[in-house]
């Protein structure tokens, strides 16, 4: 069996994880990346790849898939190794490196080890429903991977947060009936969407199914034909269905993460943000998963977390190299 030798092994290949190759690149730090996901990307990849983002400094507008198309672009001339597919179950200290071990039995020896896991292995709050894995990826879905897919079909969705109102919404244009289903008045998703949301159901181009919750599921081999819904009051109602979208939230497990000895605040990270380290040497983190006080969860947050902690790293495996700043302009791209 192969060990992979690396400089940086960097859990994770989220945005951030893949900004952190990049960074690392500047540094002459080599990295191997290692995901649960098959694919790259993390949330924006398994969420959200059709929607845009507007706070991307210099994208006034990028589609969600668009932006990880590019960080990987921006990665590629540093060659980065990916092990897709695969949690990395296991770390250890042997002498100056770490040993890392994957689901699917990879191993990695690295100098340092960058942890950018987002929410940890992620997957959606799925409902308490009889029979619901017959139904899930066929007819009903916690993603929007591919909007089209939903053209022309009579849809329930689920929840009161911003993407079920967001889905609704865009949604609503293709679909043949959107019907949304919650369990009170008030939503949790930005106000204005609300408004439009509200707008759109007085116009009669959304039904709102308020106060409900989902209670039950009717068809035949996975093929969905009805959602049952339940008020608050006891009575119940059958809506037609041919998908059913529940969006729930991010179920959030650091998974075996939390066995490693880091420090965790409430399923993060504690870092210090000078440098990203956490309070074991030779482990950083950065992105979603790193806090520290006043932590802002966003993407660009995480790109500037990427690049303290690729200097810092540079700093820990190579202490003895005299490091002289220079500006991308100046260096190029080092090959
Ligand atoms: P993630 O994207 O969560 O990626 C982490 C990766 O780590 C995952 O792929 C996961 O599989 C992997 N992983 C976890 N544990 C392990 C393990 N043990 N072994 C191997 N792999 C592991 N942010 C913005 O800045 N602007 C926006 O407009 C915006 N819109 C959003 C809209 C939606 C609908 C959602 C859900 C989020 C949005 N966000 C937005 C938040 C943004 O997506 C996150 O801040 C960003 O994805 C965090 O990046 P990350 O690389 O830290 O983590």
């Amino acid at each position: 069996m192969t060990i992979h030798q690396t400089d940086v092994a960097i859990i994770g290949a989220g945005p951030v994880g893949l900004f952190a190759i990049f960074e690392c690149g500047m540094m002459r730090l080599k990295c191997h990346v290692i995901d649960t996901l098959e694919m790259v990307g993390g949330q924006c990849t398994a969420l959200y790849p059709e929607k845009p983002i507007y706070d991307i400094p210099a994208f006034p507008k990028v589609m969600a898939g668009d932006l990880i198309a590019n960080l990987e672009a921006q990665a590629k001339p540093f060659e980065p190794v990916y092990h897709l597919g695969q949690q990395v179950t296991e770390i250890e200290k042997c002498g100056d490196h770490w040993h890392l071990r994957t689901s699917t039995g990879t191993e990695i020896q690295a100098k340092a080890i960058l942890i950018a896991a987002g929410v940890g292995a992620f997957g959606p709050n799925r409902p308490p429903l009889e029979g619901l894995e017959q139904y899930e990826d066929k007819s009903v879905f916690y993603y929007v991977k591919n909007r089209e897919h939903f053209r022309d079909k009579e849809l329930v969705i689920a929840g009161g947060g911003d993407s079920a109102v967001d889905w609704a919404l865009s949604l609503s244009e293709i679909a043949k009936r959107v019907t949304v289903v919650h369990r009170r008045p008030k939503f949790r998703a930005a106000p204005e969407s609300e408004a439009l949301l509200k707008k759109l159901a007085d116009e009669g181009v959304i039904d709102l199914a308020i106060p409900y919750q989902l209670h039950g599921l009717k068809g035949e081999e996975g093929n969905l034909s009805a959602v049952r819904v339940k008020s608050m009051e006891g009575e119940e109602k059958d809506i037609p269905a041919d998908m059913l979208l529940p969006f729930y939230g991010l179920a959030m497990e650091l998974g075996p993460i939390a066995s490693w000895g880091l420090q965790l605040e409430t399923n993060h990270i504690s870092i210090d943000p000078k440098d990203c380290s956490t309070n074991i040497p030779g482990i950083y983190a950065i992105g979603d998963i790193a806090t520290y006080g006043h932590k802002l969860k966003l993407i660009l947050t995480g790109f500037a977390e990427a690049a303290q902690a690729a200097h810092a790293m540079r700093a820990y495996i190579h202490p003895d190299q005299v490091y002289h700043f220079e500006y991308s302009t100046t260096s190029g791209v080092p090959k």
